[in-house]
């Protein structure tokens, strides 16, 4: 009866625990061939799940939030504070990486043998897109592509960045024409938004069997040996991303908002949690707004920033290319200097903003921030045996941030509400 009465994140946390145990004895007791064809479906149905509500919750709850907002100043003043938070928290990221990877050096003094096991080769579809990641757009493409000339084939292709101009734009006209005209299609919109909303409700009672079945299925493929090979670059990583989550978010929220930081996290731990297991700040995106909704910021605030977020914001996945692109450099014997740590900073930032909220997409644009240094991108290939793990924790830094923000913005305006339970 208790079991029933437990909170949704206490089971989560349950179907994680559970699945990491299953998962190892299904590595040690040889029956892996079980976990990926019977076990890790389940945690890919729940990902398809939540993620087949993001691009109509993204579009439909932005256009709700600008067109009942009825003020295009406030928007214009709320864009301006969540890019300027989303930029600074990843230099900030990036340095501390910067920073760690050059004090600890996790790639000098690694034995021959510990060199010659690192050496095998990316796979050729990681190999096909890295030579895609470098052949990215200039800026004003980039820019230029924000703008969808046809809205279906955005919707279509999931391109998040056109979604929330399209909603943007057509929140801003419908707060522009006579209410008489406006409200029934706000009304439609706003039925549509309770209706993904209930949808989320509801898969998110599946939450922990489809985080048992990720888990399980992740621990049940990686051999814990290569881990070893690469535990001081993986912990190099993980303590950034630490400080990183304790105490630049954990600052920003106390200097810049009215929420206590024990309530911030506590809030959000549900979307941490899935950005853990399912490594998409994408497909958290549905969890991630509802926690914090939960946590008093206003839907016009949240659906705002957290999309954004979940596109352009990727703080973990920065901090894990300054740490990454060092390490390389060092397992190659090159020292960096000074313009050249500068430039990780500036191509962290820009590959940050151009990874996808998806599983191994910072792995992939990491080949940019190699390129503009000339360190060799067969570097990444050393890294590989630890990217899924690494993903996993760097996700759950990218939504937090993206969380973060959403409440010092909330607060910044004067609209945070207080948590509900
Ligand atoms: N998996 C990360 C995310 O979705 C992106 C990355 O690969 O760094 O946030």
């Amino acid at each position: 009866m208790k079991l029933l009465k437990l909170q949704l994140y206490t089971k989560v946390l349950i179907g994680l625990l559970v699945g990491v145990l299953f998962g190892v004895l299904a590595n040690q007791w040889g029956f892996s061939a079980f976990v990926f064809s019977y076990i890790k479906p389940i945690g890919s149905a729940f990902i398809k799940l939540i993620s087949m509500v993001v691009v109509p919750l993204v579009f439909v709850s932005l256009l709700v939030g600008t067109a009942s907002l009825n003020d295009i100043r406030k928007l214009g003043r709320i864009g301006a504070k969540t890019v300027a938070y989303y930029l600074c928290t990843t230099i900030i990221a990036i340095s501390i990486g910067l920073f760690l990877a050059n004090t600890l050096k996790p790639g000098e003094g690694l034995s021959q043998e510990k060199r010659t096991q690192l050496r095998e080769s990316v796979s050729e579809k990681e190999g096909a897109q890295i030579e895609t990641a470098l052949k990215k757009p200039t800026v004003t493409d980039i820019l230029l592509n924000i703008i969808p000339t046809n809205p279906v084939k955005a919707f279509v292709e999931g391109k998040m960045l056109q979604i929330i101009f399209l909603a943007l734009m057509a929140g801003i006209c419908l707060s522009l024409i006579p209410t008489e005209r406006s409200r029934p299609v706000i009304n439609f919109f706003e039925g549509i938004n309770e209706l993904i909303i209930k949808m989320v409700h509801i898969i998110m009672k599946l939450a922990p069997y489809g985080v048992f079945a990720l888990i399980s299925g992740v621990v049940a493929d990686f051999g814990l040996g290569i881990l070893l090979v690469l535990l001081k670059y993986s912990l190099v990583v993980i303590a950034g991303l630490i400080l990183q989550v304790t105490i630049v978010y954990s600052s920003a929220i106390k200097i810049f908002s009215k929420q206590k930081i024990g309530t911030f996290f506590r809030g959000i731990r549900p979307a941490q949690l899935i950005a853990f297991s399912s490594a998409s700040s994408s497909a958290t995106l549905p969890v991630t707004m509802e926690c914090t909704e939960k946590l008093g910021v206003p839907g016009q605030i949240a659906s705002f920033a957290l999309p954004l977020g979940a596109t352009i914001n990727m703080d973990g996945t920065a901090l894990y290319q300054g740490v990454s692109a060092v390490f390389i450099a060092q397992f190659y014997g090159m020292g960096l200097t000074v313009p050249q740590q500068l430039t990780i900073v500036l191509t962290a930032v820009l590959a940050s903003i151009g990874t996808a909220g998806t599983p191994m997409a910072g792995v992939i644009t990491l080949a940019i921030v190699l390129k503009s240094i000339g360190v060799p991108l067969e570097g990444i290939a050393l890294i590989m045996g630890v990217e899924r793990i690494l993903d996993m924790c760097r996700t759950v830094v990218n939504v937090t941030g993206d969380a973060s923000c959403a409440v010092v913005v909330a607060s910044s305006e004067g609209e945070l509400q207080k948590p509900s339970r």
